[in-house]
């Protein structure tokens, strides 16, 4: 299966070939502000499965306790839109965000991530894989 996805304005299109890993929300301080919403839809898959068309504008996210890269949020430098968080551990895995998706009539979050920031008036179907750290 293609999914297909492109930004806000054009400039960047995209295909995600393949079965994805896993489709996790993600309530962290970092994707809330980044997304302006109150939490992120990933698709996560392998990096070779994504095949972006376009020049992509990269923000390297940063530990708040270790100052380490732990992220490169990738998104167009022309509107804005988040394509995709490409993670340095484990390397090769990529979170593209599912509203950047053509159809999003099959996306089903079944993991969510980063709890503990969960904005209190948010509720979530039961998800199968709930993380949050004490
Ligand atoms: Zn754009
Ligand atoms: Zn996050």
């Amino acid at each position: 299966m293609t999914r297909t996805g492109r930004c806000l304005c054009g400039d960047i299109t995209y295909d995600l070939d393949g079965d994805l890993i896993a489709t996790a929300v993600c309530h962290c301080d970092h994707c809330q502000r980044q997304s302006g919403g109150a939490f992120s839809v990933n698709l996560i898959a392998q990096e070779s499965q994504l095949t972006v068309r376009g020049e992509l504008t990269t923000f390297e996210d940063r530990g708040e306790l270790d100052d380490a890269v732990h992220v490169r949020r990738r998104f167009c430098g022309r509107c804005g839109s988040p394509i995709v968080s490409v993670l340095t551990a484990p390397a090769g895995i990529v979170a593209v965000k599912a509203g950047t998706l053509d159809d999003r009539s099959e996306v089903s979050p079944t993991v969510e991530a980063w709890c503990e920031h969960k904005q209190p008036w948010v509720q979530l179907p039961a998800m199968a894989v709930s993380l949050a750290r004490e």
